[in-house]
Parts: structure tokens; C-alpha cells; sequence
């Protein structure tokens, strides 16, 4: 059972490294990345809890991409994380993330929420602050139902208190994964909203600046969806990976490890030499 994409505490994760470990291990996932936003951070914590568990674990990380205005996630896997190129470049992304945070921190305080900064940077402790993070701020303090909701209403682009900052170019993060040894994947091909359109100029420009793999089977696909996205990776010479995008025990129809398999004979990207280190 392979896990490709999983979120910790370093970003908006709610289990701890050494936690995520412990429960894929439980779920009976055999080989796990974690994928923090624009973080390696956790990665030491998580190797550690593997040995005592005894299951494969590969490096990753999730790196936030601006690409004709609009947002991609490049998952990146079994890269050398002492990569210094790989560790300057995402410390840009840390810091667009503490300023971005600042900024939507004055937001969210227009609408209701008290002492915004301070509370996100507690909450955060030493992991990246995210839009989740001010999700729970929103809740907190009773303006928001629930997640759902504090992203429809107030946090996603175009609404009162979205920010919206310049991320890596699509070719910095690809180099800065290769670069490093990894394999550079474009995660969640249908979950960023986009027109079929738009999501295939997106997998052609993935390619085209060098990309291995796309992310087929995800915790909130259909095998329409997977199917479609394999025959797109396929033209354009791309392998395929699988991850859940696990981020909380909450979300109870997410689980670790439950994913299905790559369709047809799509090369999978952990049959690729850098995954037998
Ligand atoms: P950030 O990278 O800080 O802008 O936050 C992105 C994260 O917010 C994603 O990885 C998701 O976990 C979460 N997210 C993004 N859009 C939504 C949405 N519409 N509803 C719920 N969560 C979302
Ligand atoms: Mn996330
Ligand atoms: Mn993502
Ligand atoms: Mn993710």
C-alpha cells in the first residue's frame, strides 16, 4: 500500500509527523511520503518514527507554483533534503508565507477575529502558516461554520480576505526537485478547479519545463477522473503516482493509504530507481 502525499503539523497537517508515521503504519501503508507545503522540516521526524515502525519512507515536500496567475502544487519525492538550492528556494516560499500571513491576518481581523497574527503563529508553532490556519480562526470565533465555509466565503481568490502572492515559477520548483536528485510530480491535476482546457495547457506545460509524473489517484477522485488524467500524463510521456492528500483523522472519508491503482499500464513513478535508496 503506497502514500505518495501526506500533510503534518509543518503545514497544515493536524497530526505530527511521528503521528502520521504511526497511523499510516496502522492503516497498513508500506511506503509514505510526506509532503508539507514548501517545507522539508518534518522530514527528520518522520524518518525516525519509521524506523521504529518499519515501513518505506520517502522524502517530500509540496511546493507552491505560480503559473500563467494561477496556483499549481508540485509534489516533489526522494530528493537529497540537505540540497541546498532545494533548501534556499523554499525558504522564499517561507517567507512569501510569513508576509502573505500578515497580510491576511489584517483581513480577517476587519471581519471579526481578534489578535490574527499572533494566533496563527502560535497555532503554526514551528510548521508554515497556511489558509487552513485562518480557517480555524474564523471558526473560533463563531464566523464561520466550518472549513468549508470560511474558504467559500472568505479565503479562496476573489473573496474578502484571500491575498494573492507570486509562488515559485513552474521551472525554479521542477529544477530545484530535480536538482536534488527527486522527481518533480504535478499534484492533483482536477483539483484546482480549472477547465479541461486549462488543465490540460497546465500537464503540457508540466512536461514541456520537464516534469516526471502527475498525481492519478488521489483520497477524492473517481475512477472517471483517474482515468482521464492517466490518458493525459500517457501523451505527454509522464509517469503516474498516487497520494492521498491526507491532512486530518477528521476528514473521516480521507483516508491513509486507501487509494486505488494506476489504470491501464501506466509507468508508475516509485518503480524509478531514485525510490530504491
Ligand atoms: P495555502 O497554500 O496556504 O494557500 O493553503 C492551501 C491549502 O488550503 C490546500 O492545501 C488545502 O489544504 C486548503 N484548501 C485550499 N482550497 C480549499 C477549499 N476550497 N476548501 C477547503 N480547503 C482548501
Ligand atoms: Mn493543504
Ligand atoms: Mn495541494
Ligand atoms: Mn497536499
Amino acid at each position: 500500500m503506497i502514500d505518495l502525499h501526506a500533510h503534518s503539523t509543518r503545514s497544515d497537517g493536524r497530526l505530527t509527523p511521528t503521528e502520521l508515521v504511526d497511523r499510516a503504519a496502522e492503516a497498513g501503508v508500506t511506503t509514505l511520503a510526506l509532503t508539507d507545503h514548501d517545507t522539508v522540516d518534518g522530514l527528520t521526524e518522520a524518518r525516525r518514527a519509521v524506523d521504529a515502525q518499519g515501513i518505506a519512507f520517502i522524502n517530500g515536500v509540496e511546493i507552491s507554483v505560480t503559473w500563467q496567475g494561477r496556483t499549481l502544487h508540485m509534489v516533489g519525492l526522494a530528493f537529497d533534503a540537505q540540497d541546498s538550492r532545494l533548501t534556499d528556494g523554499l525558504a522564499t516560499l517561507q517567507q512569501a508565507r510569513l508576509s502573505r500571513a500578515a497580510r491576511i491576518a489584517t483581513k480577517v481581523e476587519k471581519l471579526g477575529v481578534a489578535n490574527a497574527l499572533a494566533r496563527v503563529q502560535a497555532m503554526a508553532g514551528n510548521g508554515q502558516i497556511t489558509r487552513p490556519h485562518f480557517a480555524r480562526l474564523l471558526i473560533e470565533d463563531g464566523i464561520c461554520r466550518d472549513n468549508a465555509q470560511a474558504f467559500k466565503r472568505h479565503l479562496r481568490p476573489g473573496r474578502d480576505a484571500h491575498v494573492s502572492i507570486e509562488w515559485a515559477p513552474l521551472e525554479a520548483a521542477i529544477g530545484w526537485i530535480q536538482g536534488a536528485g527527486g522527481i518533480a510530480v504535478l499534484a492533483h491535476p482536477v483539483g484546482y478547479g480549472f477547465s479541461g482546457a486549462w488543465r490540460a495547457r497546465a500537464i503540457e506545460a508540466f512536461a514541456q519545463a520537464g516534469g516526471d509524473g502527475v498525481e492519478i489517484c488521489t483520497g477524492t477522485t473517481d475512477r472517471q477522473q483517474e482515468v482521464t488524467a492517466a490518458r493525459d500524463a500517457d501523451q505527454h510521456g509522464l509517469a503516474g503516482s498516487i497520494g492521498s492528500d491526507f491532512h486530518a483523522p477528521e476528514q473521516f472519508w480521507l483516508a491513509l493509504g486507501r487509494l486505488r491503482e494506476l489504470p491501464g499500464d501506466l509507468r508508475a513513478v516509485w518503480h524509478d530507481p531514485r525510490f530504491q535508496s
